[in-house]
């Protein structure tokens, strides 16, 4: 996170992170996957979160996925008050079908519809003209 732009942290975009969010804005989910045990690693690594190996390529991943957990955020951080309209805003951990864990915000769904085991899928909401977030809905 970095500048309050918009009144919303917005993704500090690094080289290592860079593919995945220029993946974002084409609506496509791109996880760095390990070419020796398949493993798909997210956040983005310089080497593999299973083996270690650091022969990661950017491919597609599937987008749905399984909720794990989640939180339910009823108020805001004073210095990001553009959260405000989105109030309640439900945090979930999400399994991916191809086996990484993502932190995300899911929507069309209420707080109470919201459960651990969901199957959920990813979207991808514009927030600038270079930048799109990765959210996930009820399948
Ligand atoms: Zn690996």
């Amino acid at each position: 996170m970095s500048e309050p732009t918009l009144n919303k942290p917005i993704p500090e975009i690094t080289d290592m992170t860079r593919p995945f969010w220029e993946a974002a804005k084409r609506q496509q989910l791109l996880l760095q996957k390990c070419q020796h045990c398949n493993t798909f690693n997210f956040l983005p690594k310089p080497w593999c979160i299973e083996c270690g190996s650091r022969e990661l390529v950017w491919t597609e991943a599937k987008p749905f996925g399984t909720v794990y957990s989640f939180t339910v955020s009823r108020s805001v951080a004073m210095n990001f008050p553009g959260w405000k309209d989105d109030l309640p805003v439900i945090m979930c951990l999400i399994d991916l079908d191809d086996g990484a864990r993502m932190y995300a915000q899911v929507t069309g769904c209420s707080t109470e519809e919201v459960s651990i085991g969901m199957r959920v899928k990813v979207y991808f909401e514009d927030i600038s003209d270079a930048l799109a977030i990765p959210k996930f809905s009820p399948v």
